[in-house]
Formats: C-alpha cells, structure tokens, sequence
C-alpha cells in the first residue's frame, strides 16, 4: 500500500472530468479530497491524499497525465521561510497535523511539509509571514 499527497491542476476544458471517480472505480484507489478550488473557465485545482496499490497509483498517474492534468507532490504547496521565523511557536498551537512542531532540544520551529494539508490555518498565527500558501 503506497500513500501520497498531490496536487491535482485542471485546465478549464477539463474541469468536468470524473477524475476522483475514475481514481476510485478504474484504480481502485481510497481517494480523500482535502482541498478544492474551481472556479468556472478558471484553472481548477484539488489536494488529495490517495492510497493505493503502487502498480494502481503508476497506472492512476498515466491516466491523469494522458487526458491533460497536471499532478504534483504536496510539499511544493506551502513554504516556510525560516530567516523570517523568530520561532515564537504560536503556529504550532493552530496546525491540526503537526506539520508545525517545536524541536524540544533548540526550542526551534520544525516545518514538515509531508504533514501539511494546506488548511492555512497558520498563515493568520504568524506576525512575520514566514509561512505561505502557493495554492
Ligand atoms: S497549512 Fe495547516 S496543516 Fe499546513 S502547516 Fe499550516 S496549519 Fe499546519
Ligand atoms: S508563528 Fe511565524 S514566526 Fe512564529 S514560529 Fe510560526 S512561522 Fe515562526
């Protein structure tokens, strides 16, 4: 069982495709919508987590490159610019995942983009804008 966090881009031809459907019934895969946002002839864009067979997830891929989607790792979604952070930890006390931790040893913030859902919720916590959204 392979799990990933990627972001799903759609072009506006394309925002009508079934595209969690076919990842359900065509690759047996459990697909869980953790963000979306379409907006009509806009691009419209999906944070899922899905798991699966490995051999189902490389087919899922080919499907989605081949009709025009384009499909990228989570991590590239958020950004934590840490010569802005003063490591004042009220971050920590919003993020639902614990993508936003404090190393008990430096007392420093640790960012782990492999926890993050993207809810944004840190984004107002922080004074300093050491964190933003890219989605
Ligand atoms: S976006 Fe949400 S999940 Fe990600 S680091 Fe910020 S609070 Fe945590
Ligand atoms: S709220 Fe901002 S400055 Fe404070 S620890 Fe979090 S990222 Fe750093």
């Amino acid at each position: 069982m392979v799990k990933k966090k990627l972001v799903i881009s759609f072009p506006p031809r394309l925002i009508q495709e079934p595209v969690t459907y076919h990842l359900i019934r065509d690759y047996d895969l459990q697909v869980n919508i953790l963000r979306a946002t379409v907006r009509p002839r806009e691009r419209g864009r999906m944070v899922v987590e899905i798991k699966g067979d490995k051999k189902n997830l490389d087919r899922a891929f080919e499907y989605m490159e081949s009709v025009g989607l384009q499909v990228d790792p989570l991590v590239q979604e958020m950004r934590y610019y840490p010569e802005r952070c003063v490591h004042c930890t009220a971050c920590t006390a919003v993020c639902p995942t614990e993508a936003l931790t404090v190393d008990p040893s430096s007392r420093e913030l640790v960012f782990d983009a492999s926890h993050c859902i993207i809810c944004e919720s840190c984004i107002p916590a922080c004074s300093y804008a050491a964190i933003e959204s890219q989605f």
